[in-house]
């Protein structure tokens, strides 16, 4: 325990430093109800799971996500947005409506990655029900295939405005 205690001391921060904060007119009309924070639910819709990765190190310690008041939670009804990635196959169009209900009023949707945008590289795919905003609508998009963590980091913080 007292390694790791040092280890920690010795490393100190490494996230990078903050960009400055997004300009207002940049931030979807709805999120401006946020009040400076957002809960996010993760739906993979039927990625190739590049975009899970990018992700993963947007909420690690270097990308840091939640200093700028987004954060993943378990369950929809936690939720304020909903983080979709993947183009949307045709056995998850359904759980998608089904999440997009279970999110309280005012509700936003992300969609990462250019899958979940306009289908990508899935396009015309037989097992494809369409892009994201075919099946829910859609607040923010945030391009890439997949999106670089500063990206999505960006995207989230037009949520959170800070
Ligand atoms: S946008 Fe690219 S990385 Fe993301 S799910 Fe599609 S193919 Fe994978």
């Amino acid at each position: 325990m007292l390694a790791l205690w040092r280890k920690i001391r010795v490393t100190g921060r490494v996230a990078e430093p903050a960009p400055p904060a997004p300009p207002v007119e940049q931030q979807p009309p709805r999120a401006r109800e946020l009040g400076g924070s957002v809960q996010l639910r993760h739906v993979d819709a039927g990625s190739c799971n590049g975009c899970e990765v990018e992700i993963g190190a947007a909420f690690g310690p270097v990308y840091d996500a939640e200093r700028y008041g987004a954060r993943l939670v378990a369950s929809p009804r936690h939720a304020d947005a909903l983080l979709v990635t993947g183009v949307v196959t045709r056995n998850m169009a359904q759980p998608l409506r089904r999440t997009y209900q279970a999110v309280p009023d005012p509700k936003l949707v992300v969609a990462v990655g250019d899958c979940a945008r306009t289908c990508g590289v899935f396009r015309g795919a037989p097992g494809v029900a369409g892009a994201v905003g075919d099946i829910v609508p859609v607040d923010l998009e945030i391009p890439g295939c997949p999106p670089r963590p500063e990206d999505i980091v960006a995207g989230l913080r037009k949520l959170t405005g800070r």
